[in-house]
Order: C-alpha cells, then sequence, then structure tokens
C-alpha cells in the first residue's frame, strides 16, 4: 500500500496546526529524498501545548481507569485496521523493511491495548492502621502533566509505549517526537484522537530539540518526565529535570554482550541473535553487540555468523525481499566507518562488510569484526549500526570482566545449558534485560529499565504505568 501524506504538524489542544518556526524536509534514509515536511514549535506554541496539558488533567485524571482504558483499547483497534497504511509511511522516513515496521506497530497495538486493560487495574492498598479500627490507604494518583521525549529507532512502539502508560494512569501529555521520524507519531496520535481522546490530553509538538526540552522542562506544571534516546541527551534532560525536581523516567543507550559458553548450539546463537543484531539496522538498544565467544567455539561461530550477515538483502523498505534497511541518516554512516576504522587500526578483522554501500541512501554492509582489541572505541561507544564484534573469551571471569567493561548496563545475552554458568553470569553480569538462549524481548505487560548509563526508572507493567502515579497515604480512624 502506497503512504498517505507524510507531512507532520504540531497538535495542541485538540487541533493539527502548521508550527510557526519554519519546517525542516523528513528525509527517506533509503534514497536521501524527501518525502514530507515537519513543522517546528515556536516558544508560544509549545507553551500553549503544556497549557492545553494542564488544563485537561483535572478532568482526564478523575475519569474511570475503564473509560480511560477504553479509549486505550479502540486506539489499539483502530491502528491494527491501519496497519498497512501506517506502515508504509514509518518504513518510508525511518529506513526499516517492511517486516520491521510491521512488526513494531504489532508490538505497538499490543502495549496501546495492555495499557488500556491495565487502566482499569490500577489499585492501592489497605494496611492495618497503629489505633484500633484505623487504617493506612495507599493511593496511586496521577502525577499531573508528562514530557514524553522519543527517539526515531522505535518511532511508534516508544510514542505509544510511553502515551499507553501515562494515559491509563490519569495523566496528560505533551509529546516531543523525533523530528526525523514525525509521521509515526502522528499516525499513532491520530488514532487516540479518532477513538476519542479529550482535548488537551495528548499535544505533540516538534521543533529544536535543546530549546523545547529546556522549555518544558521549566515549567511548574510539569511533573515527570519520560525519556528514551542516547545518554548523552539524557544527562543533559536529567539536569534540567533536577532544577525542578520533576521525576525523570530514562530508558538510554545499550551495549549488549553475548557470552557464547563451550557447549553452546552455535546454529542457535545466530539464529537468535542475527534479528536482534541485524534487524532495523542494528539500531535498537538492546541490539547484541560484542559477542564473547569461548576460545573453542570461536572460529565455528564467527563461521556461522559470517554466513548469516551475507544472507542479508539490503534494499529500499519497498523493495520487494529487502531484509536490510539503510541507517537513519548520515551522521549514523559517519559513525559507523569511524568505529570499524578504528577497530582495524588496532589490530580487528572485518570477516565481512565493513563498507558504506554505493547507492543512494543511507547503506552499509552487514558486518562481523573478530580479534576486537580491548582499546578499541566500538567496545564502549554504542554501535548503532549493523555490526557485530567477536572477542574470543577463555574464562568465565573473562567473559564477566569484558562484559562489564562498557558503560551501559541493558541487555546481555548468555548461550550454555549448564545451570552453574547461568546463575553466575546472571549474578555477575552488570546487566538489566537478559536473554538466556533466547532473545530479550521489551514486552508491554512486565517492567523493563536500564541502570547506570542506561537509565532509570521503569517502562511496560504495573510498574511502568505506577512511574506516571504518586502513591499518597491516607491514615483514618473511624471516628
Ligand atoms: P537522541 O538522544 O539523539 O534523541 C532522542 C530524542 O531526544 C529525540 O526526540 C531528539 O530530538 C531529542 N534530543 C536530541 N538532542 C536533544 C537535546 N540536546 N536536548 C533535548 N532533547 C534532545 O537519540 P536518538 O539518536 O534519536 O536515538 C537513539 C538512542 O536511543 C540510542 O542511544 C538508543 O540506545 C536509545 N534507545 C534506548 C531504548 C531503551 O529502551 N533503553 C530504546 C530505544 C532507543
Amino acid at each position: 500500500m502506497a503512504a498517505e501524506n507524510l507531512d507532520a504538524h504540531l497538535f495542541i489542544d485538540g487541533k493539527w496546526i502548521e508550527g510557526k518556526s519554519g519546517s525542516q524536509p523528513n528525509i527517506d534514509p533509503g534514497t536521501e529524498e524527501a518525502v514530507g515536511v515537519v513543522t517546528l514549535a515556536d516558544s508560544a506554541q509549545v507553551q500553549a501545548a503544556l497549557d492545553a496539558a494542564h488544563r485537561a488533567f483535572p478532568a482526564w485524571s478523575s475519569m474511570t481507569g475503564q473509560a480511560r482504558g477504553a479509549i486505550l483499547k479502540k486506539a489499539s483497534t483502530l491502528l491494527a485496521d491501519r496497519i498497512e497504511e501506517v506502515a508504509a509511511g514509518l518504513l518510508l522516513e525511518s529506513g526499516k523493511t517492511r517486516a520491521d515496521a510491521i512488526g513494531e506497530l504489532r508490538r505497538t497495538i499490543e502495549t496501546l491495548a495492555w495499557n488500556g486493560e491495565e487502566a482499569s487495574r490500577i489499585s492501592g492498598k489497605v494496611h492495618q492502621g497503629i489505633v484500633a479500627g484505623s487504617t493506612r490507604l495507599s493511593l496511586p494518583t496521577p502525577l499531573g502533566v508528562v514530557v514524553a521525549i522519543t527517539p526515531w529507532n522505535f518511532p511508534a512502539v516508544l510514542v505509544g509505549r510511553k502515551l499507553g502508560a501515562a494515559l491509563a494512569a490519569g495523566c496528560t501529555v505533551v509529546l516531543k517526537a523525533s523530528e526525523f521520524t514525525p509521521y509515526s507519531a502522528r499516525a499513532i496520535v491520530q488514532t487516540l484522537v479518532d477513538a476519542g481522546l479529550p482535548d488537551g490530553v495528548v499535544n505533540l509538538v516538534y521543533g529544536d530539540p535543546a530549546a523545547i526540552s529546556k522549555q518544558l522542562l521549566a515549567s511548574p506544571v510539569v511533573k515527570a518526565v519520560s525519556f528514551t534516546g542516547s545518554t548523552h541527551v539524557g544527562k543533559q534532560l536529567a539536569a534540567l529535570a533536577a532544577q525542578n525536581l520533576i521525576r525523570p523516567i530514562f530508558e538510554l543507550g545499550g551495549h549488549a554482550p553475548v557470552i557464547v559458553w563451550t557447549d553452546a548450539d552455535i546454529d542457535k546463537v545466530v539464529q537468535v541473535t542475527a534479528p536482534a543484531k541485524f534487524g532495523s539496522a542494528g539500531q535498537s538498544c538492546v541490539a547484541p553487540t560484542r559477542y564473547l565467544v569461548h576460545r573453542s567455539v570461536h572460529d565455528k561461530l564467527v563461521k556461522a555468523l559470517v554466513e548469516r550477515a551475507k544472507t542479508y538483502r539490503l534494499g529500499h523498505g519497498e523493495e520487494e525481499g529487502a531484509t536490510l534497511g539503510p541507517v537513519a541518516h548520515g551522521g549514523r554512516v559517519a559513525s559507523f566507518l569511524q568505529l570499524v576504522d578504528d577497530a582495524v587500526s588496532k589490530g580487528a578483522v572485518i570477516e565481512t562488510g565493513g563498507k558504506q554501500v554505493d547507492r543512494a541512501g543511507f547503506f552499509v554492509e552487514p558486518t562481523v569484526l573478530s580479534s576486537v582489541a580491548r582499546d578499541a572505541e566500538i567496545l564502549t561507544e554504542e554501535p548503532f549500526g549493523p555490526v557485530a564484534t567477536i572477542q574470543s573469551i577463555e574464562t568465565l571471569d573473562e567473559a564477566v570482566e569484558l562484559a562489564n567493561a562498557s558503560p551501559y548496563s541493558f541487555a546481555a545475552y548468555i548461550f550454555t545449558d549448564s545451570l552453574r554458568v547461568r546463575d553466575e553470569l546472571v549474578g555477575r553480569l552488570n546487566a538489566s534485560n537478559i536473554g538466556i538462549n533466547q532473545t530479550a524481548p521489551s514486552l508491554p505487560d512486565v517492567a523493563l529499565g536500564g541502570l547506570g548509563n542506561s537509565g532509570y526508572g521503569y517502562e511496560g507493567g504495573t510498574e511502568g504505568v505506577l512511574a506516571y502515579m504518586h502513591l499518597r497515604l491516607v491514615s483514618q480512624s473511624a471516628s
């Protein structure tokens, strides 16, 4: 299905309006051509979005959870009805393959639906009181206006995750979505509107990210900021949030190790990790990036991963049979080439790939690097591209030391049948999302959050909704 018009404007107080601070093209990374424009908010429009969210809060937070949830569930159904048309736009602006775009939207649909159900399950606790006949109530109460800031790498599901949980909790939202992928956010907001979302409950802005964030986080009406993006920007936002003691919920970068032990089934390692490594061109915070492979199975793994990498067919998402799309923009190509060059200059061997592809679009080859030296930048800097590094290990101590050498603490993968090895690694790895002989999916029903440079707070599950609520304590006696 052909994509609809991908132009994206602001959504403030129930109306789509053009931003007054100019516009920028929405570039298809697969062709480098504009597929639409995004108009940018000036500071008065950002203030209007805050005012609208503040005005809408009392009525929205007073609705029953069932009523709020019904809107989320209806939006989920509408998105399912529109999946083909939204996927057509998502793949154009993000560079994803059709399969990746559809997969992301299916997860978005599940996320809106799960949070819709959760809205009616929100409940407090009754504790015994301190004198006879008294009770203490712990009552979850929505925080207020939430600022949500989302990146381009999963432009639909991350919007769905933040809006789903914040709306279920009874909060209103100002969403600043990525200017690289504005259509996906527009499409999700439109499904909520069509599902009956009252005016002002969700407001969508685009613009100069640093200026908008500064203005949003200086507002006294904002009570929480939910951000998914790079650690670098997360630190800047944490500093801004701290000035007003705004609650931060941050999902930041990752650099996942894959520990492959002596007894691992190598075909399974490749079958499980390759889709996570090369899907969305490797631009995922849970992408396996650093394979730490026992010496006894090292060569077998290198061979199998290289064979798998060579099976990918690079192409635009609209091309029949394309299984690997471009990276998001020219900056990501430059970063990929620089990290590969640095690794090679320090002794790494390019087993396959390593180059930009000579065609229009931001295409780089699926790449496998072996013999990567410990001081290679690619081992500490998030590569965010279709590149896997492989290092040979001898002992579990070495695996743990190398795995924990990255500044991130998000996903990690372990492949072994040994319970002893699993237990030891789970205990010693600095990782908050561990897949053992399988992937480490981020699903709507269970809390997930990074540690250290990978963030703080949770998204998903009951805890992900409570993240937007405050537990008020009411102690009461009968008379
Ligand atoms: P980014 O940090 O550059 O941008 C994310 C958002 O922040 C965008 O909306 C962007 O416009 C905005 N932004 C950019 N500069 C800003 C500034 N100076 N001040 C305020 N806002 C600013 O990240 P990205 O490149 O769009 O996304 C990739 C990053 O997101 C990776 O680091 C990835 O690991 C991370 N990520 C994490 C998770 C997770 O769940 N932990 C999931 C997906 C992506």
